[in-house]
């Protein structure tokens, strides 16, 4: 993947996971904001940030969607919180192939989040009514070039079919008469 070197401010959500009370403001204000058109429905399964729950504890984990990855990985580690097993993946906002996370539910197409950067403040920071995300400009020493979500939906279905498939089924739904 290509990389560029840049000394610049880049958005960082800070969470303050003692606050959380899994209410899920988050995700309705990400589906929202997402929804095309804007604000036209609400679908948590469409939220760039999703809260990892454990109710019986009292646990809440707001995770948001990072990087797409074509393979899963082989640490599946873990961890003891207060007596509680949890694994890995639970806290893990990588797009991955062994899970349904951060899937648009009807393409399957990678979630990504994209701290709303149209936006003065993130939308989910702006609906969290505790206070447990903030959001911050931190220091960019090396920033990967984004890809837009056109780009990522391509490289998505070219890892699921193909290059060819991908070509051949554009070049049939593109030709004329
Ligand atoms: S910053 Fe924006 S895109 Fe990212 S999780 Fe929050 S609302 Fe969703
Ligand atoms: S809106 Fe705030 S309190 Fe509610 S689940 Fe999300 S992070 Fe937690």
């Amino acid at each position: 993947m290509s990389t560029e070197l840049a000394n610049q401010k880049v958005r960082n959500i800070k969470v303050d996971l003692d606050k959380c009370n899994g209410c899920r403001s988050c995700e309705i204000a990400c589906s929202a904001f997402h929804a095309k058109p804007k604000y036209s429905s609400i679908n948590p399964a469409r939220s760039r940030i999703r809260v990892t729950m454990d109710l019986l504890n009292d646990e809440y984990v707001p995770i948001r969607a990072t990087d797409y990855t074509k393979a899963g990985c082989d640490g599946r580690r873990t961890y003891t919180i207060r007596g509680k097993e949890y694994s890995e993946c639970s806290f893990c906002g990588t797009v991955c192939p062994t899970r349904d996370l951060f899937k648009e539910p009807d393409s399957g197409l990678p979630l990504k989040c994209d701290m709303c950067e149209d936006e003065k403040e993130p939308l989910c920071v702006q609906a969290c009514p505790r206070g447990v995300l903030t959001c911050e400009e931190i220091d960019a020493v090396q920033e990967e070039v984004k890809l837009d979500d056109m780009e990522l939906g391509m490289r998505s279905l070219i890892d699921k079919f193909g290059s060819k498939k991908v070509a051949d089924t554009y070049n049939r739904m593109t030709k004329k008469g």
